[in-house]
């Protein structure tokens, strides 16, 4: 062996090479235990003691994941995306003040308005991706976290990591990133300067919709790192080993699932610009895209595998469209092998800035062609 640090798709092929001691077995066994024998000088030398606070399957998951995000403090899995980010807000203390995108996952955004509110916590909504809304909104000495998303739903607008985490750290703020759209295979927050990294991994990273989970990758391992374990550990967050193992299992294909699905996502988008039922294409890899150019430099090997279309016949059309798909399927969440499709401002609630006439597309494994197909049968038959 040279001395050749691996790629991370080798080492995530592999969940990172660990096999069974007692069997030699390629996969480990799943660990489902809640308890754990203590010694006889009443020591838990396994440093294992109950199923709440950690468990072996949710490691070796977790291993993986800091691997892919170069997570220096490690990684902790949540029973969903959602109390994955909620953690880190329950980690603040009230009164403290927050900045966050307002462009973002819709439910977070109520969560945020309605609970965190109530926790006492002070959170401005600005547009991110305009470095100075969000210089003026950050308060030196006052603001704690500065929460972004990108590429964002379901605008897939861009926030510069880098330039975000200097005006968060001018402030003396941290800055945790919701990457669930960008996956680690093109985007790594914590190298860019972020403190604190969040993905569904019910999404691309377990990529199978048969998993609900959450994680936080961290840089430091420093007091609110440690806030956000006693955290998951007094409100009993951790993820189940069932679905550690699952996830685990999806994140062996993770890079081979995220290149085709963004390399189809981008042959998407382009066929959609020139259709003339689309009146506007949103995704970041396309140039006009107002975050083109951060996004070709944030984001590496490809786009994502998320777009939107605003259709031509307005709000009517759009789920009318929609109602047509055969191949696509009518579902929300994202992320997946199979492709979805989905009228957001449905499912938004009020104060979306989702524009009416706009299809989110998840873009899945399945023949681009075969894909490209069946949206312009559906957008024809919207239009009818
Ligand atoms: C789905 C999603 C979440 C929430 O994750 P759950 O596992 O559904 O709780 C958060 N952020 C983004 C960007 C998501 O797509």
């Amino acid at each position: 062996m040279t001395a050749r640090p691996l790629h991370p798709r080798s080492l995530a092929a592999q969940a990172m090479g660990k096999i069974d001691p007692l069997t030699k077995a390629v996969v480990p066994p799943i660990h489902v235990a809640t308890t754990y024998i203590r010694d006889e000088d009443n020591a838990y030398s396994s440093g294992f003691i109950y199923g709440r606070p950690d468990n072996e399957t949710v490691h070796e998951a977790q291993a993986v994941l800091a691997m892919l995000e170069e997570a220096k403090a490690g990684a902790l899995l949540f029973g969903s995306g959602m109390a994955a980010a909620t953690a880190v807000f329950q980690a603040l203390s009230p009164g403290d003040h927050v900045v966050a995108s307002k462009v973002m996952y819709w439910a977070l955004r109520s969560w945020l308005l309605t609970e965190a509110t109530r926790w006492g916590l002070k959170i401005d909504f600005v547009e991110t991706d305009d470095l100075n809304k969000l210089k003026a909104a950050v308060k030196p000495g006052v603001t704690k976290l500065v929460w972004i998303e990108t590429p964002s739903n379901p605008l897939w607008t861009i926030t510069d990591i880098a330039a975000a985490a200097e005006i968060t750290h001018a402030a003396g703020a941290r800055l945790a990133v919701d990457s669930t759209c960008a996956s680690p295979v093109h985007t790594r927050p914590l190298t860019l300067g972020a403190n604190i990294v969040m993905h569904a991994a019910t999404k691309v990273l377990n990529g199978h919709s048969d998993v609900i989970a959450g994680a936080l990758c961290a840089r430091q391992d420093d007091d609110f790192w440690a806030r956000i374990k006693t955290v998951r550990k007094g409100q009993g967050g951790i993820l189940g080993p069932f679905e550690a193992y699952l996830l685990m299992r999806g994140m062996r294909t993770l890079h081979v699932r995220q290149e085709r699905q963004s390399a189809s996502a981008m042959a998407l988008a382009q066929k959609l610009s020139a259709h003339p039922l689309v009146s506007r294409v949103l995704y970041p890899g396309l140039p006009q895209h107002p975050g083109h150019d951060i996004a070709a430099r944030q984001m590496e090997g490809g786009f994502g595998f998320m777009l939107s279309v605003q259709v031509s016949g307005g709000e009517a059309a759009a789920i009318k469209s929609a109602a047509h798909v055969e191949l696509y399927k009518r579902a929300t969440s994202l992320g997946g092998v199979e492709s979805l499709i989905e009228h957001r401002a449905s499912i938004e609630g009020a104060g979306s800035p989702c524009p009416p006439d706009l299809l989110r597309l998840s873009t899945g494994i399945e023949d681009v062609d075969d894909l490209y197909a069946d949206l312009d049968q559906a957008l024809k038959a919207g239009h009818r």
